[in-house]
């Protein structure tokens, strides 16, 4: 396997000699449309896309596109709802392994349990960007 790729780097020398990131380990070409290149993921972003990039670069997630932090679920430690509005409706598969979700609304103001496993969640306001 290591033969292979060392044979493939020195084929790749000849073949392709201008192109330094390939086969040398040198750093990789501006890609930069400014320089003549492809242009980058931010440097094509508009609109939404680009807001969504801007602010994981400031490491914020404000359409929550990350995977939810996990809370214990219990009155101390209680699941985070957040919300544009005064109330949202919320699905907790109780166990692991259940095949049935049970609905019910959470509300603004004081944490709320799951009328099946009685795990707690509260609802906390949530700012989309404009
Ligand atoms: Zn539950």
């Amino acid at each position: 396997m290591a033969a292979r790729l060392l044979l493939l780097r020195r084929v790749l020398r000849r073949v392709a000699p201008r192109a330094p990131g390939w086969a040398t380990g040198a750093p990789a070409p501006v890609r930069a449309a400014s320089a003549g290149g492809i242009p980058t993921d931010e440097e094509q972003a508009t609109g939404l896309e680009r807001k969504i990039l801007e602010a994981m670069k400031r490491g914020e997630d404000p359409y929550s596109i990350f995977k939810p932090k996990s809370y214990a679920g219990t009155k101390e430690d209680p699941q985070i709802v957040p919300s544009v509005g005064d109330k949202r409706i919320v699905g907790c598969i109780c166990e692991e392994d259940n095949s049935a979700i049970i609905w019910f609304w959470v509300h603004k103001g004081e944490s709320q349990r799951c009328p099946q496993c009685g795990a707690y969640y509260k609802l906390v306001h949530h700012e989309v960007p404009p």
